[in-house]
């Protein structure tokens, strides 16, 4: 199996051999053709998986490089995982020119708020942050088409659980949402259960 069965565009399957991604992992495998398909997914995979990739290259391969406000927004427990994730992103983007914005406590807001303002695809962050910028209005939310929830188990042991519903809330109606988590706790399912519609379960 190559990368090639998915038909990506010539940027993308171009970053994605600079890479060194030639054979799609088990949890690419599954999530790429769903989430290509704009279906949500339920996705039950541990970090080292590639699980990372399996939501960023659709989402990369659909982003419209015009449009200037966020299409895309990633949640995630830690400013870590934000960063190595927004990292992705822009590895994967590389020769769309796809920008990708980390968003966490501890990093002065204005300076999040400056790189807002310019053309941003993507936007990756926690969500004590995150809901800062929604609340602020400097985030803006009306072209969001993608919501990834990651390592959805983690935001519920760190206690997040009731920003990502209030973040949540606030999203488009009309969009694609994917949750990736190591387990599936009945929490999280819960969480699912309110925020996905006709899920995929997807488990690796
Ligand atoms: P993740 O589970 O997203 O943290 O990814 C684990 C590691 O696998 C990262 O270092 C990725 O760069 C790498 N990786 C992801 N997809 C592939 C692939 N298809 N082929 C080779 N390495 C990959």
């Amino acid at each position: 199996q190559k990368f090639t069965q998915f038909q990506l565009s010539e940027p993308i399957e171009r970053a994605l051999s600079k890479l060194g991604y030639t054979v799609p992992t088990e949890v690419q495998q599954k999530v790429l053709p769903a989430a290509l398909a704009n279906l949500d997914l339920l996705v039950k995979s541990q970090t080292g998986s590639g699980k990372t990739a399996a939501f960023a290259i659709p989402i990369c391969e659909q982003v419209e490089w015009l449009e200037n406000k966020p299409q895309a927004l990633v949640l995630t427990p830690t400013r870590e995982l934000a960063v190595q994730v927004a990292e992705e992103f822009t590895s994967i983007g590389r020769y769309k020119r796809i920008k990708a914005v980390p968003l966490y406590g501890k990093q002065p807001f204005h300076y999040q708020q400056t790189e807002l303002k310019q053309k941003t695809h993507i936007a990756v962050g926690t969500p004590g942050r995150v809901l800062d910028h929604i609340e602020k209005g400097t985030l803006k939310l009306e072209k969001i088409r993608y919501i990834v929830i990651d390592e959805a188990d983690e935001m519920l042991n760190m206690g997040f659980i009731e920003q990502v519903e209030a973040i949540l809330s606030y999203m488009p109606k009309n969009r694609v949402t994917m949750l990736f988590s190591a387990t599936l706790p009945e929490a999280v399912k819960e969480l699912a259960g309110r925020h996905l519609i006709a899920p995929v379960d997807i488990e690796v």
